[in-house]
């Protein structure tokens, strides 16, 4: 039983992104149907289940999380029997109606021993293939359907496709992955953004008050929005929820809808938020959609060459450390001795400072092309009009081409025909030097009489005037 996962460590941030499905096409009614009772302090889960005949016989949950699962019975005539089982798996029989399943997940003991979930303080944190059993095997193109009832002061929440019943729905083959659910003592507040909803959900023991981190987040939301020109997906669940580490670690997953989970450690103040990146580093990947695990640079690399970029513009990061940070980090992203290319090195430093500086160079190439008037903004924000977001899975070669569309050129496309399997070196000393970023021990000294100073400036400014 495996759970496509991407695992990212990023200077002890643990950040996940899981592959999400195509867009939905099911309008007719659910293959899979779930209904869970949620027990006391979210300690198990009682689940039914409803699988239609087309269902493969075999089901199973995430890697891991096998041996919480408990007591599984088939409705039969003659009443409930055990399903019969093996290394993991269960096995419907063949029916010509649907097959109605029962049994109980233990979660909070699941949680950090299951791929996919994650316990912090009181709150379980899981994709939903941690606790429904459900095919591997199943092919996108149907919906699964998913109602949950909480015991008193046990919240729900997810990241999910709202229906207006109250259930969440989303692509079968979504199940095992992407949008995050969550367990547990929650408050739930929500913040617009423009046309978008973002859900938030506190847990309890948080370091900081709920009104200070709900600005936070919704200041942070309305500088990617104007980045973007609006926020990149229409709902997204935000869950905060604290634990024993240093800073805030973030992920982001999409697949049946988008999800951002934000760990706080104890020692997260007003000015940590002030100078956090993740959160915004995390909603950059809202923007852009999943894409196959050999091209998880460009995901990386686009949100760790935007993030500050996007902070600068919006007044939280000065200029001159953007440049201060770039001068000392792109060469990290350097091929090193027997690298292949961005689609077959996935060492740390290629994925995200590699990705990093393909996004570099696909910038100044685009200005370049363009005289200015356009840049890797533009094809962002194209790609994100587009449908581009966490919550579709595309091809790198269409997003790129999405993305091409939107500058009048073919930077992105042509770039990636070399880096994906060659390995590129960047002159950087050459574009220090036409941009006007000396490096000065620990700081940057910017000459605005550089060639490029100009490109460097548009760069960080917010030029709200140009691109459509
Ligand atoms: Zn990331």
């Amino acid at each position: 039983v495996t759970l496509i996962r991407l695992n990212i460590l990023a200077g002890g941030l643990m950040l996940v992104l899981a592959l999400t499905s195509t867009c939905p096409s099911w309008a007719k009614s659910p293959s899979w149907a779930y209904a869970v009772r949620v027990g006391p302090a979210a300690r198990v889960l009682d689940v039914e289940a409803r699988f239609s005949p087309d269902c493969p016989r075999e089901i199973s949950v995430s890697t891991g999380a096998e041996p919480y699962v408990e007591n599984v019975r088939l409705a039969t005539p003659k009443g409930w029997v055990a399903l019969p089982t093996r290394r993991g798996s269960w096995f419907l029989p063949r029916l010509r109606s649907a097959a109605h399943v029962r049994y109980r997940f233990r979660l909070m003991e699941a949680a950090g021993h299951a791929q996919g979930a994650e316990r912090h303080g009181e709150v379980v944190d899981a994709v939903p293939g941690v606790y429904l059993l459900h095919s591997l095997r199943q092919r996108s193109g149907s919906a699964y359907v998913l109602r949950v009832r909480a015991a008193p002061g046990v919240a729900f929440v997810s990241g999910l496709h709202p229906r207006s019943d109250g259930g969440f729905e989303s692509d079968v083959s979504d199940v095992g992955m992407g949008a995050h659910t969550a367990f547990g003592p929650l408050r739930e507040t929500s913040v617009e953004c423009g046309d978008a909803r973002l859900v938030v959900a506190f847990a309890n023991g948080l370091p900081l008050a709920r009104t200070p981190l709900r600005s936070w987040i919704a200041a942070k939301a309305r500088a990617v929005a104007r980045f973007y020109g609006r926020f990149p997906v229409r709902r997204v669940l935000i869950l905060l929820t604290p634990d024993k580490i240093r800073g805030i670690h973030g992920r982001a997953d999409g697949g049946g809808g988008a999800s951002i989970s934000l760990v706080v450690g104890p020692g997260v103040d007003s000015s940590t938020l002030k100078s956090d990146w993740t959160i915004t580093h995390e909603m950059v990947h809202l923007a852009f959609p999943g894409v196959r695990a050999a091209h998880h640079w460009i995901e990386e690399g686009l949100a760790t060459y935007v993030e500050p970029i996007l902070r600068a513009r919006s007044g939280d990061l000065p200029v001159s450390r953007v440049w201060r940070d770039m001068a000392r980090d792109l060469p990290q992203g350097q091929p090193g001795p027997g690298d292949r290319g961005l689609d077959r090195t996935h060492t740390w430093a290629r994925t995200y400072w590699g990705g990093a500086l393909f996004c570099f160079v696909a910038d100044m190439r685009i200005r370049a092309a363009t005289e200015g008037r356009r840049s890797l903004r533009d094809a962002l924000r194209g790609i994100q009009r587009a449908g581009g977001d966490i919550t579709r899975m595309w091809p790198l070669e269409k997003t790129l081409r999405v993305g091409d569309r939107a500058t009048g050129t073919r930077v992105l496309e042509s770039m990636y025909a070399t880096w994906k399997d060659t390995p590129v070196r960047v002159d950087l000393a050459a574009w220090w030097h036409k941009l006007g970023v000396a490096r000065d021990g620990e700081t940057v000294v910017l000459n605005d009489r550089a060639p490029l100073a100009a490109t460097r400036q548009a760069v960080t400014e917010d030029l709200q005037a140009v691109g459509p």
